[in-house]
C-alpha cells in the first residue's frame, strides 16, 4: 500500500516532531503515521531503504530510529523538507510507495 497523497485531507495532524508536522493516527512504537507535509513519509510504510537519502540532491533526509516498528526499525525523516527542490526522484525511486511530494502543500 502507497502512501495517501491527500493525507492532508484524510488524516488529522496530530503534533510536531523534530519540527515537522507528524499525522496520525500514532501510536507507537507499532504505528508512527507520516512525517512532514511538503515532503512526506508514511512510517508506517517506509522499510529503511535509504536510497531516497543517498540520492536527494538537496540531502533532505535523516535516519531516525523506530524500535519495535514493524516495517523497519529505522526510518528516513524529511528534516530538510524546506530545502526540496521537486524534483520526484525519491518518490520515484521508493520501493515500497511511501513518499509524497507536493509543492503545493506547506
Ligand atoms: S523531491 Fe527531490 S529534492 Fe525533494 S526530497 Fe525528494 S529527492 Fe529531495
Amino acid at each position: 500500500m502507497a502512501i495517501d497523497p491527500n493525507f492532508d485531507v484524510n488524516r488529522e495532524q496530530v503534533g510536531e516532531e523534530n519540527g515537522l508536522d507528524v499525522w496520525g493516527p500514532v501510536d507507537p512504537p507499532k504505528k508512527l503515521g507520516i512525517r512532514g507535509t511538503h515532503v512526506a513519509v508514511d512510517y508506517d510504510i517506509c522499510v529503511g531503504d535509504g536510497a531516497c537519502l543517498e540520492d536527494c540532491p538537496v540531502d533532505v533526509f535523516s535516519w531516525v530510529d523506530t524500535p519495535d516498528h514493524p516495517a523497519s526499525e529505522k526510518k528516513v525523516e524529511p528534516t530538510r523538507e524546506d530545502q526540496c527542490i521537486d524534483c520526484m526522484l525519491c518518490v520515484d525511486i521508493c520501493p515500497v510507495d511511501a513518499i509524497d511530494v507536493d509543492a503545493s502543500r506547506e
